[in-house]
């Protein structure tokens, strides 16, 4: 079967890459000039195999109206009367309750554990350079009531099996001594030793690149979809806005955030809204963390990337594509500047990035034939863990087409 797959962030690429391993011919496309130029580009890098914790919670649900109130510098909701907004703003706190969130959080939490198994299949198969790295990460809790909030989510957990250690400042210090020198409240930890990271926008191109020779995956960069063509009922070609049309039996949309791009020709779409986040990258110097950290009162997370030093966070829930508010920078410099001041201070270079994370209501991703045209499917809306669910999805996906 010829499959299009259309959108070359970590989720496309990772579905180009097992569709193809399954035996199918594959064209990967993507509107940028190479792969993992959109969502997937500086995210905070986390591969969160334990911390798969849905957005839609009861205690964002509790901490909603200082939200609102604009007393939360890590949010920013902008409220507007767009039907599809509405709807997923209802969808959203439907999912709020704690039986709900639980489920969505194991649901996910499995999904992450297909993507490691994944991953280990993929690093033993081909050498790709993205700076993995099995790092660890800390969750630094701010006083004794969010840390003890914390602790029955911890053990539900160890009872699926994750590793997670409940630590003082003392014992996480010593498993991160740059903590020593941590300016925000630390009143406890929670350790998990097995999460990872590494470079995703590395990834896409690395992966890409191994997919093309090793099992003759096409590529078509610079080129935008704009529809779909039918015959007899069901996909017949993909449709791009300047050349002429590439006839496939199958397409699947990960067009991350840009699929509401898409939104005329599959309804899905509208399911996904976007929440914007934000990265500061820098060079890792001496002193700097190694261990990724989780700042959970300032919404921050710290992740070392080979050389490099990034600080990923903020949620800004606004319109799709008005883009970036560059006051937010500030707000994010000032914030992890205020924890880690020798690391963001005065750095040679700083790079500014931000994207959109594609949310669903649930923040479970959404991988399923299209309910409008036969022959597409979708494995979008993996919101706040897209680079950590990748591998899983496309697992899904391809078990699905085959
Ligand atoms: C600040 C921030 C921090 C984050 N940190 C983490 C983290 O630590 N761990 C984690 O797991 N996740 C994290 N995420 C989420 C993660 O980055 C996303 O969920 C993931 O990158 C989504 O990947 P994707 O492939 O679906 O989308 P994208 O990477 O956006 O890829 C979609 C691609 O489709 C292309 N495209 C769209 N429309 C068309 C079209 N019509 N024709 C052709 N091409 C098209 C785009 O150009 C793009 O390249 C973070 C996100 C943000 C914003």
């Amino acid at each position: 079967m010829h499959i299009a797959v259309i959108g070359a962030g970590v989720v496309g690429v990772s579905s180009a890459y097992l569709l193809a391993r399954t035996g199918h011919r594959v064209t990967l496309i993507d509107a940028e000039a190479e792969p993992g130029r959109g969502v997937s580009a500086a995210n905070a890098a986390q591969l969160s195999w334990a911390y798969g914790d849905a957005m839609a919670s009861p205690a964002f649900l509790k901490h909603l109206p200082a939200i609102l109130a604009h007393r939360d510098p890590a949010f920013r909701v902008r409220l507007r009367l767009d039907p599809d907004f509405l709807l997923w703003g209802l969808r959203f706190l439907a999912n709020t309750p704690s039986r709900r969130w639980w489920k969505n959080t194991s649901e996910i939490l499995r999904l992450a554990d297909e993507s490691r198994r994944e991953l280990a299949l993929l690093l033993a198969e081909a050498d790709l350079a993205f700076d993995y790295r099995v790092a660890g990460k800390l969750h630094l809790y701010p006083d004794a009531a969010s840390l003890s909030a914390a602790l029955p989510v911890v053990e539900r957990k160890r009872r699926l099996g994750f590793d997670q250690r409940v630590l003082s400042r003392s014992e996480a210090e010593e498993v991160e001594p740059a903590l020593k020198a941590y300016q925000g409240e630390i009143a406890g930890a929670v350790y998990t030793p097995d999460d990872a990271l590494g470079d995703a926008a590395a990834f896409c191109r690395q992966l890409t690149h191994a997919i093309a020779l090793r099992y003759a995956v096409s590529t078509c960069f610079g080129r935008r979809v704009a529809g779909f063509e039918q015959h007899a009922g069901r996909l017949s070609a993909v449709r791009f806005s300047d050349c002429d049309p590439l006839p496939v039996d199958a397409a699947v949309v990960t067009a991350g955030p840009l699929i509401r791009t898409l939104a005329a020709a599959l309804p899905e779409a509208r399911g996904i809204q976007p929440v914007v986040g934000y990265s500061l990258t820098v060079p890792w110097r001496e002193g700097a963390p190694r261990v990724s950290l989780t700042d959970v009162k300032r919404k921050l997370a710290f992740a070392a990337i080979g050389e490099r030093f990034r600080v990923a966070g903020l949620a800004d829930i606004k319109t799709s594509g008005s883009g970036f508010a560059p006051d937010r920078f500030a707000v994010l410099r000032e914030t992890a500047s205020a924890v880690l001041p020798g690391c963001f201070g005065q750095a040679e270079w700083e790079r500014h990035w931000s994207g959109e994370r594609p949310m669903t209501p649930s923040s479970q991703p959404i991988i399923a034939p299209s309910r409008n045209i036969r022959g597409v499917y979708v494995n979008a809306g993996h919101g706040m863990l897209g680079w950590t669910l990748a591998l899983g999805s496309a697992r899904r996906l391809a078990n699905m087409l085959t």
